[in-house]
């Protein structure tokens, strides 16, 4: 059996992986990437939307190869159509583009291998190896043939489904009503604006979640829907998505082309996302907005976090789990806060009947909100309706 050696393996080449890669290598780590799939970034699980201001933080530099929609405003809209439409002076950083997400995730790993990472393709992480208590490496089936990869330090960006992180000793579980089941078509030919994202909210519409369509020009756009499984009294999320696309008069001449499901955790991130040699990132770590399920941002950035403690921990020579603890600081300093505030709004937007969102929607639609984010309509909500907010009216 063939057997690797490196500073660093990387387990995944979504955005987290292809980030934390990218600053192992860019440090001077020997590193390692690896990807299950034959193509990074395919097939697509995503809706594609992100906001703007956070790619410069990681240093992403704008490549309109990537940028598929730049968008000058958003839509939210409550069950009885009540919508509030924010333009791109109020919306602020909250909107911005909708990508190729598979030519974004390429992009990610060529800049990690143009640092002096190797990327492995078809190599699939099967189990850790363990030493003394520790891992010291990973098992896996790779052009399928079996290999070891023995590494000073593992990064776990296996994503939503990870198997790293819980394989290695962390306990990776997330509660049911802390999980969104996701469905999107991508329809074509179809009316919807195409320089707004739209969010529509309500417990009819998407139970403990949203509908979204995030249009990409020419008539196309990702239309689709999340939603807290056990809130689901009419079905299937499919069930609900087909319901919604049947009478909305935008998508009658319209037809899907391309079908996506996944799940996204809604939780406001791991007690502890590092061990001993160990650091997990992104939808690994449950890194990832628990209101929006937008994660891409996240995972970028505590791709980020691990590739420069790593740097700081291999100058030590100690990639024991104190010694890799800033990671824990890092991202939790940046993040935590916000994620705690979102998670507990996403558990009381989910209690309320559609009533009480259509009321919600017109209030802060007739509300003066200078920009609009998410702190800013909590702050309106927790002027009117200070029962939603109860218990974490001190993060608004
Ligand atoms: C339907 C849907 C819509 C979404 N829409 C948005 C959105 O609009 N905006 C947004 O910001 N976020 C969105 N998200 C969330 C976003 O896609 C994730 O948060 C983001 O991809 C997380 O990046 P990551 O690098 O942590 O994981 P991933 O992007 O999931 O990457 C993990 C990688 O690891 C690989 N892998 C897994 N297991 C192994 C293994 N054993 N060995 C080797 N490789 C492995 C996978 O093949 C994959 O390439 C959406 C998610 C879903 C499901």
């Amino acid at each position: 059996m063939k057997t690797y050696e490196c500073d660093v393996v990387v387990v995944g080449a979504g955005p987290g992986g292809s980030m934390a890669a990218k600053f192992c290598a860019e440090g001077g780590l020997d590193t390692i990437l690896i990807e299950k799939k034959a193509e990074v970034g395919a097939p697509l699980r995503c809706a594609e939307g992100v906001s703007k201001k956070w790619l410069e933080e990681v240093g992403i530099a704008l490549d309109p190869l990537w940028i598929r929609a730049d968008m000058i405003g958003a839509v939210i809209k409550s069950p009885d159509g009540t919508q509030f439409k924010l333009d791109e002076s109020k919306a602020g950083t909250e909107v911005g583009y909708v990508l190729e997400r598979h030519l974004f995730d390429k992009a990610l790993a060529r800049d990690a291998v143009a640092a002096g990472s190797k990327l492995m393709m078809r190599t699939s992480c099967t189990g850790v190896i363990r030493e003394g208590g520790r891992v010291v490496g990973i098992k896996v089936k790779s052009m399928g043939e079996e290999a070891e990869i023995r590494a000073k330090a593992i990064v776990a960006a296996d994503g939503y489904e990870s198997q790293v992180g819980r394989w290695a000793g962390i306990d990776t579980n997330v509660k049911l009503n802390d999980l969104n089941s996701c469905i999107q078509y991508r329809m074509v030919n179809c009316d919807a604006d195409m320089e707004y994202c739209e969010f529509i909210i309500g417990r009819s519409i998407a139970p403990g979640g949203y509908l979204w369509i995030f249009p990409k020009g020419n008539g196309v756009a990702n239309v689709g829907i999340g939603v807290m499984g056990p809130l689901c009294k009419g079905g299937e999320p499919k069930e609900y998505l087909d319901r919604f696309l049947a009478i909305d008069p935008r998508f009658k001449d319209s037809q899907a082309v391309e079908v996506a499901a996944g799940f996204v955790s809604t939780c406001p991130g791991l007690d502890c996302a590092v061990d001993d040699n160990i650091i997990l990132v992104g939808d690994a770590a449950r890194i990832i907005d628990p209101l929006t399920g937008g994660g891409i941002c996240h995972a970028c950035r505590t791709g980020m976090y691990a590739g420069k403690v790593l740097v700081e921990a291999a100058a030590k020579g100690d990639f024991s789990k104190a010694s890799l603890m800033p990671y824990e600081k890092m991202w939790r300093d940046r993040m935590e806060d916000k994620l705690y505030r979102n998670w507990m709004a996403k558990e009381r937007l989910a209690e309320l009947d559609d009533e009480t969102i259509n009321e919600l929607v017109r209030l802060i639609s007739t509300s003066d909100i200078e920009e609009v984010n998410v702190y800013n309509l909590l702050k309106t909500v927790k002027e009117k309706f200070p029962k939603v907010v109860e218990g974490f009216e001190h993060l608004i």
